[in-house]
């Protein structure tokens, strides 16, 4: 019973916290979105040394968008996937790819794994 009183607790104050903890996680995210486009726009490609700008983002994005509709088209249906999102940034002057890091606030070049680079061979030749 008192263990029950003691969930009920638990769920009740969490509740009372939605409108608190939802409108607070959408601004970090608007915060985090505009940190990046802050420093697409003026970061310089390790590779060309031109500015990525902020059609790096959105070159990244439809990209993490193919890889992902190409990813659940090939799994089983109802299979739950975890998915780690491996390209943030793209040069559309030389194509070199970026990740981010939130921590550091930075673009690092992104260091593609033999493994990896062979499943992104297949899923680009089919
Ligand atoms: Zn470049």
């Amino acid at each position: 019973m008192i263990k029950n009183i003691r969930e009920c607790i638990l769920v009740l104050f969490f509740i009372l916290l939605l409108p608190i903890l939802v409108p607070y996680s959408l601004l970090m995210d608007r915060v985090e979105k505009r940190r990046r486009r802050q420093l697409a726009s003026r970061f310089v490609c390790e590779q060309c040394g031109k500015v990525l700008g902020v059609e790096a983002l959105q070159l990244a994005d439809e990209r993490w968008d193919e890889i992902v509709k190409e990813i659940i088209a090939k799994s089983e249906p109802g299979t739950r996937l975890r998915l780690v999102r491996t390209v943030d940034a793209i040069c559309p002057h030389c194509g070199c790819q970026y990740l981010y890091r939130k921590a550091e606030r930075t673009f690092v070049v992104r260091e593609v794994s033999p493994e990896w680079e062979r499943l992104e061979s297949k899923l680009d030749s089919e």
